[in-house]
């Protein structure tokens, strides 16, 4: 009798020690899981997508440190928004190599990179310039090209990188000759990426925002009135008739840089208000 209510203890022990396990096992899953223990770095973060990138990732827990080429602009969003700002201008390697080593020695490792600074210098076939080609192929592909390299040492195993594209990539429109190479460039390297970075579990993905209403054209030297007539024949073509809003992407590269979406890798997502699939006719 004493032997068999031992034996039913000891498997009453051995029933409460599996459930613990597995309940500290599922916790871990669920914190992994949780923004609140990831550490995202956001390149261009002091504006427009980036900004409002920074702003989700941080809200849903995440420490977050964002980068800018303009110091008084970073820091300005960076007290803002209550996350660490850096400068690194990412046309430079060298900059890109002192912005990794300092995000290394303050964080160790990181979980998300978010790809994100770029410029749009519209120019028509026949008026470009070497300046305008090298400063947006600089900025917007080998500046991601190179982010990625120099982070890949201090990425976690698992980790979520996120490219900041384009629709342009994929269309004709005029005078987005050089930035629509530059992105279409940039969606070939995160398919080649993400097919050698699986092996660590590493997921790739390019997001393609449409037109969205951030800074970006404002910074593009055109006058008012052309600035005016050019989103207003933007908006036209889109179908839902309107410029996304930068927290509309923001929420896409959330979701891609969480768990949830842990089986999404070398896919590009269009954010555009259909403008991808108009043909033109609207
Ligand atoms: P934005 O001008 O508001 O932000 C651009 C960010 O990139 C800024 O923080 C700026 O400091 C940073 N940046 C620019 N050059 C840099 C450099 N050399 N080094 C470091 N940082 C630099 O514009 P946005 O619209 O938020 O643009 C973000 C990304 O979204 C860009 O890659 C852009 O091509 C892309 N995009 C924008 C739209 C749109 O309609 N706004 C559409 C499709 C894609």
């Amino acid at each position: 009798m004493f032997e068999f209510y031992l034996e039913q203890s000891f498997r009453y022990y051995i029933f409460v020690l599996e459930r613990t396990f597995q309940n500290i096992y599922n916790l871990k899953k669920e914190l992994m899981k949780n923004p609140e223990n990831k550490v995202a770095v956001v390149t261009g973060g002091n504006s427009g997508i980036g900004y409002a990138t920074a702003q989700k990732l941080k809200s849903e827990g995440a420490t977050v440190i964002i980068t800018g080429r303009s110091a008084e602009k970073v820091e300005q969003a960076s007290k803002e928004l209550a996350v660490r700002g850096i400068v690194a201008d990412v046309s430079q390697v060298s900059a890109i190599e002192h912005l990794v080593s300092q995000v290394k020695e303050l964080y160790g490792q990181i979980d998300i990179l978010f790809v994100n600074a770029g410029i749009f210098a519209p120019a028509p076939v026949g008026q470009i310039s070497e300046e305008m080609f090298d400063q947006q192929m600089g900025i917007n592909f080998k500046g991601a090209v190179f982010t990625i390299e120099k982070f890949l040492p201090i990425l976690k195993d698992g980790a979520s990188i996120i490219n900041l594209s384009s629709v342009n990539a994929y269309t004709g429109m005029a005078n987005t000759a050089i930035y629509a190479a530059s992105k279409a460039a940039l969606n070939s390297f995160t398919r080649t990426a993400a097919t050698e970075l699986a092996p660590r579990k590493i997921r790739v993905n390019a997001v393609n925002p449409g037109p969205v209403a951030t800074p970006i054209f404002g910074k593009t030297g055109m006058p008012e009135e052309q600035l005016n007539g050019f989103a207003q024949a933007m908006q036209n073509r889109v179908p839902l008739k309107r410029f996304g809003e930068p927290t509309e992407i923001a929420k896409l590269v959330a979701f891609l840089a969480s768990d949830d979406a842990a089986f999404i890798t070398g896919g590009e997502y269009n954010i555009d208000g259909g403008i991808n699939i108009n043909p033109g006719i609207m």
